[in-house]
């Protein structure tokens, strides 16, 4: 079913009876070619890619509770390709490309919305590290500017610019970033690809994987045995978990919380995204007025889908300090989603060594921006058993050459990157 404005008129004038569920509820098949595990942003663009632009059939999307569920619907819906380095940058101005034509391409609104990202700066350091970086993106023939004190108060005039602790000497801005509505996006995936024949098999656990003489043949599921010629694992912040069942014990990825905030509904006043230098907090609006922010992740190892206090705290420490006006904004709802952190703070898109078996993972918590270009590439490594061009860096053995594409410079502790 096409969605437009003429079907929308149209259904309104009938009585709304001519609408579809978005995709169908199917039960299991005993085999398919490609089985992707995880129906989180990621499996589900993969899996639409697979059937769309890879030609190929016989595909299933095998989530253990509800698609959107996860991380995919958890996020604070950022999207940007404002990278320094070599082996970033490319995939995620991909990207970016994808995103701005992303809702023609699968009919879908899922509000990508291009109201610019600032991160500011507070130091002469910061303000030269980011126009390193700014050149860098336009080497890479990104957008970005270089904003001095005065042009972001013209953009953000409610900021603490005269008072404040650590005062605001400028920012980098990249134009084109800004938010998508994120469960939109696992729905508008989910559609495409189940318009295009993918089984999406909702409440379906995977508990195991059969592997025979090195190669997988299938998972074992909460829903039974499913035999499968190629398996892709895409379960983010599960991963650690998933993988040790195929006897993949040493991931280089660690789970940590991360939590996000919105605020009761506002008027406008916060015309893009702004990521405050200074500490960590960022902030955006949503198009129902509540402040959408967040911060550092919660520093420990966790499984669980909340947080704790003390990051609570230091996030709001770091938006009063940026905008003391948010102090009078009442919170509505917080939450925590699982951050499948990689040693180096960038992902993985690779082969493992069992024959078949694919992994796509340590998204940390800039993956919802990855999504379209995550699953494209997935997409090209399981068709057609290459890494995509953007994506060549992705690879598990940049751990042990030392290749690492640490973004932040960090060193390979997970709870810094
Ligand atoms: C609070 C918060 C804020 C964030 N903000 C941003 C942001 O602003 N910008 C940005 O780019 N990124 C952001 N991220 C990160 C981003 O959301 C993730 O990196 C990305 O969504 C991960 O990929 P995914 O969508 O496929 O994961 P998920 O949606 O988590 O999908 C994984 C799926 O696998 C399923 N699964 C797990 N185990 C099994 C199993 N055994 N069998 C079957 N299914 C299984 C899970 O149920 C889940 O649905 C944020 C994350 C959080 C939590």
């Amino acid at each position: 079913m096409h969605y437009s404005g003429f079907k929308v008129i149209k259904e309104a004038l009938t009585g709304h009876k001519g609408w579809k569920p978005a995709w169908r509820d199917p039960e299991p098949q005993d085999r398919y070619d490609i089985v992707i595990i995880g129906g989180g942003g990621h499996g589900l663009a993969t899996a639409y890619y697979l059937a769309k632009e890879f030609g190929k059939a016989r595909i299933a999307v095998l989530e253990k509770g509800w698609i959107g569920g996860g991380n995919v619907g958890r996020n604070t819906t950022i999207i940007r390709s404002n990278y320094l380095l070599d082996g970033n940058e490319p995939f995620y101005e991909f990207s970016m490309k994808l995103w701005e034509g992303l809702e023609q391409d699968f009919n879908f609104n899922a509000m990508v919305s291009q109201r610019g990202v600032l991160n500011l700066c507070h130091t002469d350091a910061q303000r030269d590290a980011y126009r390193r970086r700014a050149n860098a993106m336009r080497l890479n023939g990104v957008d970005s500017e270089l904003l001095d004190a005065e042009g972001v108060r013209k953009m953000v005039p409610f900021l603490n610019f005269d008072s404040a602790r650590f005062p605001i000497k400028g920012g980098l801005l990249q134009p084109r970033g800004g938010t998508v509505r994120h469960d939109a996006v696992a729905w508008g995936y989910a559609r495409g690809a189940d318009m295009r024949g993918v089984d999406i098999i909702q409440n379906c656990e995977v508990t195991g994987f059969r592997i025979e003489n090195g190669k997988v043949t299938g998972v074992e599921t909460s829903r039974g045995f499913i035999g499968a010629g190629k398996v892709g694992c895409a379960v983010a912040g599960s991963s650690g978990r998933v993988m040790a069942m195929a006897g993949i014990n040493r991931l280089p990825i660690e789970s940590h919380v991360l939590q996000a905030f919105v605020t009761e509904g506002l008027k406008p006043v916060i015309p893009g995204v702004i990521t405050y230098g200074a500490g960590h907090f960022y902030v955006s609006q949503s198009d129902k007025g509540g402040l959408v922010f967040g911060g550092d992740i919660d520093g420990y190892n966790s499984y669980a889908q909340r947080g704790n206090l003390p990051v609570v705290e230091d996030v709001c420490e770091g938006g009063m300090s940026l905008m003391p006006m948010i102090g009078r904004a009442r919170l509505l709802r917080m939450w925590g989603g699982i951050m499948d952190m990689s040693m180096d703070g960038s992902p993985i898109i690779d082969r493992t060594d069992t024959d078949g078996l694919y992994f796509n993972g340590g998204w940390c918590y800039g993956g919802f921006k990855a999504t379209p270009a995550s699953g494209w590439c997935f997409a090209h490594l399981l068709a057609t058993d290459t890494p995509h061009d953007t994506a060549k860096a992705y690879r598990f053995d940049r751990f042990r050459k030392g290749l690492m594409i640490d973004e932040k410079g960090m060193g390979a502790q997970p709870n810094l990157h």
